[in-house]
């Protein structure tokens, strides 16, 4: 059969087997009205009409596809879908209303009472919270291991362990874990390995190419990538997203049409956004260790880190989020953070901006003193998301923090 344009208004799916990361972010997805537009059209509509009654009869008893209510299916979530899916080589992708959404629709569709996770310890805060606090009031139960010991997650492993869950590299001092190792313990204790990929992206890192069964984003960060929306979304084989989905419908947390129009068109600017991140976190990182003022630089990027070789296999790239330790304590941290004038104080990260965070006051402040020592959060420690500005200006406005040191 020959491939007639006029016919088709979207790239035929067997067309992007094969495409770069590159491609798929700005092609991949994409859907088209009679309309002909050029961009990708929106579609902030709660529900879907009818052509007879025996249409929506049809639709809703399964028999006929197409589009219902917005929390079961929207054509512009779906477009978010299918480009994010693609780009991570997952079979499917479920869009959540957050981050958190994501997770916690994991772990409602695919874990219940009795069951046993283990989780690594520096995950981002809300997750700790909501393993510690909520999933455990519904009978499951998580042990927290360092993410770079393969010993104590061997050990931690008991007969009723459904599910490892990582970040990777780790938030803020960005250790790196052994997919490949952790995949094949999973796969001895028949659990699953799910793997938040929201530091790397799918530009940097395709955890399901290296063993993981899921892959959870808060697209929040780098997939918008300009501090616009919260959303979030899961990737995977179908047989655990459908369950996801399932739940997702029934439970509500979805992606709003607009949100998911955001990170659609977020998406195709990612890989020369992740490019750039990198490179500018990669020369600061190089640079703070050249500081006096600088006691230690946390970023995989460097080759006094412990776990760079790793890094270099697993990842295409080091990321854009590095921190460091200014001698002194909490004191010198904040005078180093207040000094800085363009760069925004703020938790964020992921944003085309460059932010700065104090980690134990803020986004690792509710660990008990004993918690963060455990994760190396000590009160001089200092967090960049570095952003996509130019170098030299990121040097002069940090090079205040350090003149504040002098002072
Ligand atoms: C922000 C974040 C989340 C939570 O995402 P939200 O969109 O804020 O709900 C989960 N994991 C990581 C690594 C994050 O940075």
């Amino acid at each position: 059969m020959t491939f007639s344009r006029e016919e088709h208004l979207w790239i035929p799916e067997s067309d992007l087997e094969g495409m770069s990361v590159d491609t798929l972010a700005v092609r991949a997805g994409q859907i088209r009205t009679g309309q002909l537009e050029h961009s990708d059209a929106i579609f902030p509509t709660s529900s879907f009409v009818y052509g007879s009654a025996a249409q929506a009869a049809a639709r809703f008893g399964g028999e006929e596809p197409g589009n219902i209510y917005s929390r079961f299916t929207n054509p512009t979530v779906q477009a978010f879908e299918a480009r994010i899916a693609a780009m991570e080589g997952g079979e499917k992708a479920v869009a959540t209303a957050s981050g958190m959404a994501a997770i916690l629709s994991t772990c409602m569709a695919l874990l219940q009472s009795g069951d046993h996770v283990i989780c690594s310890r520096g995950v981002f805060g809300t997750t700790n919270v909501l393993f510690q606090k909520y999933m455990a009031r519904f009978g499951v139960e998580t042990s927290f291991v360092s993410l770079t010991d393969l010993d104590a997650w061997r050990d931690a492993v008991r007969p009723e362990t459904r599910m490892l869950f990582i970040e990777t590299p780790s938030n803020p001092l960005c250790e790196v874990a052994d997919m490949a190792a952790l995949s094949e313990l999973s796969r001895a204790n028949d659990a699953l390995f799910v793997v938040d990929n929201c530091f790397c992206t799918p530009v940097l890192q395709r955890p399901l190419e290296q063993g993981a069964d899921l892959i959870i984003h808060s697209a929040t960060k780098y997939l918008d990538g300009q501090g616009r929306c919260v959303g979030g979304v899961v990737v995977g084989p179908a047989k655990y997203l459908d369950e996801i989905y399932g739940f997702l419908r029934s439970a509500g947390p979805t992606m709003s049409p607009f949100n998911a129009w955001v990170f659609q068109k977020g998406l195709e600017t990612l890989p020369i956004r992740m490019r750039a991140h990198c490179n500018n976190a990669l020369e600061l990182a190089k640079w703070l260790e050249g500081q006096p003022a600088v006691a230690k630089v946390y970023y995989a990027g460097l080759e006094s880190h412990p776990q760079h070789q790793l890094a270099k296999k697993q990842q295409d790239g080091f990321g854009g989020v590095l921190s460091f330790q200014v001698k002194g304590g909490r004191e010198e941290a904040w005078r180093f953070i207040d000094a800085t004038r363009m760069i925004s104080i703020t938790a964020n990260l992921g944003d085309v901006k460059t932010t700065i965070t104090h980690p134990a006051t803020t986004t690792h402040g509710r660990l008990s003193p004993e918690d963060k020592d455990k994760a190396g959060i000590t009160e001089n420690l200092i967090r960049l998301s570095v952003g996509i500005e130019a170098i030299d200006d990121l040097k002069t406005d940090l090079t205040r923090g350090f003149q504040a040191l002098k002072d």
